[in-house]
């Protein structure tokens, strides 16, 4: 059997309908931003492969970090015991949130989530509050885990698990326009219930659409919920690592967030790991000579030393001066194709927010991530060896930093292109 046949005989893959799916792309190898395939064909990767590649794939640095620290301590159990690399984590990272003290680890975005919620719910609830109303932006993603679906928009993915998801109140996204219908309905909903806490993804909403929206509305959302002690949660899973421009979408608010999840570009893109991290005060709500105030969490992989390895490695790049310079290149350089498009008549609302561009490929038929313009434009840009993944209608790119101006070159033109050649 060849790998293809044997990978229909064995594997169930993600987010994909087995049955109508045709066959999956072999990948042999990557190197920067270039996945290769069997044949050795080089695909560009503009969507970091799913969002978690920020230095590019396969890199030497981040690879030799991770051998050494696998000859060193692979792992090790995380309650009663610690590392050096989880401690010196925590150390680097919170340099960058300043507002926030304290790191806890778990192995992927859905996770850190229900971490970031549970956390919530019991600082209300050890300081003998009945606070339990959680709210959420329409249209977020926060995960597949089912405290995660519940804080998620309602998109018609969930709908098996609808039933057993708990109650949540969501307020309008504030995208440009909409802000007033937003913060007003945060305030009924703020002198109605007792409010437990508010998750967002700051600015950017990625799988809901690659919607956008600017940092003054977001800090008013938290200027209000702060003055009655809701729990503000920042789910940067995909925002961090400098995707919006600075190292975390919150570095452009004036506010800070309570909480903050992060996970995809933790790790560089190389091994799962997350951490919800928080301030002083969620966390003194914890401690107690009362066992049952404890956070009774944890997972078999918390705090994996070759994750925190690679996630060093990874923060090391960044704080080499090359790495700023390629995303200041990215952002500048999508700048100049988003003015190039923004008149284009088959295109609407093209935005950008750091090394994130989207837009709206217009169609006739509703807007949803069914849309099968969604298939076509895949197939037309796998068809160029170009990997992006329209969410929908919506085409965005989020490349590896060490993309290439000529590769970049090559995903504008198959999007120039698409626009004359799909409708
Ligand atoms: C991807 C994503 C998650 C879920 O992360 P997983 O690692 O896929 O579980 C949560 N929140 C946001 C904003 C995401 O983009």
């Amino acid at each position: 059997m060849t790998w293809i046949e044997k990978d229909r005989k064995y594997i169930w893959h993600p987010f994909t309908q087995m049955k109508t799916a045709g066959p999956p792309i072999l990948i042999k190898r990557a190197s920067g931003a270039l996945i290769y395939d069997e044949h050795d064909n080089p695909i560009i990767d503009a969507v970091s492969s799913w969002w978690v590649n920020v230095h590019g794939h396969a890199h030497p640095y981040i690879a030799n970090k991770i051998h050494q620290q696998l000859l060193t301590l692979e792992h090790v159990i995380f309650a009663g015991f610690t590392h050096p690399p989880a401690i010196e984590l925590g150390e680097r990272l919170l340099s960058y949130l300043p507002h926030l003290s304290k790191i806890f680890f778990s192995d992927n975005g859905s996770t850190a989530v229900e971490v970031g919620l549970k956390m919530a719910l019991q600082y209300h609830y050890n300081l003998g509050r009945e606070k339990t109303t959680i709210i959420a932006f329409e249209n977020a993603y926060h995960g597949d885990t089912f405290g995660a679906m519940s804080v998620g928009g309602d998109d018609g993915f969930n709908d098996p698990f609808k039933k057993l998801m708990f109650d949540i109140k969501r307020i309008p996204t504030p995208v440009p326009g909409k802000e007033s219908e937003c913060l007003s309905k945060l305030d009924s909903i703020l002198e109605q219930e007792d409010v437990c806490c508010i998750i967002f993804e700051p600015l950017v909403q990625g799988a809901g659409g690659m919607v956008m929206y600017p940092p003054g509305v977001l800090d008013e959302i938290i200027r209000k919920c702060k003055e009655k002690d809701v729990v503000c949660i920042a789910d940067e899973v995909m925002t961090g690592f400098y995707r919006t421009g600075k190292m975390f979408a919150q570095n452009h608010l004036a506010e800070t967030p309570d909480i903050t999840c992060m996970s995809k570009g933790l790790t560089g893109g190389t091994l799962p790991l997350s951490l919800t991290c928080c301030t002083q005060k969620i966390y003194d709500a914890f401690l107690s000579d009362d066992k049952s105030k404890t956070f009774f969490h944890g997972h078999s992989f918390t705090g994996n030393p070759i994750g925190c390895a690679a996630s060093l490695a990874s923060l090391d790049l960044f704080e080499q001066e090359n790495t700023l310079d390629n995303i200041k290149r990215v952002i500048e350089s999508h700048e100049k194709f988003r003015k190039e498009i923004e008149d284009h008549p088959k295109l609407e609302n093209v935005r950008q927010q750091g090394t994130i561009i989207a837009m709206d490929f217009k169609t006739s038929s509703p807007t949803s991530y069914f849309n099968n313009i969604r298939d076509r434009l895949y197939d037309y840009f796998m068809d160029k060896n170009i990997l992006l993944r329209p969410l929908g209608n919506v085409v965005y790119i989020m490349p590896p930093y060490c993309i290439t101006d000529k590769q970049l070159e090559k995903v504008y033109q198959a999007i120039l292109n698409a626009l004359n050649e799909i409708d």
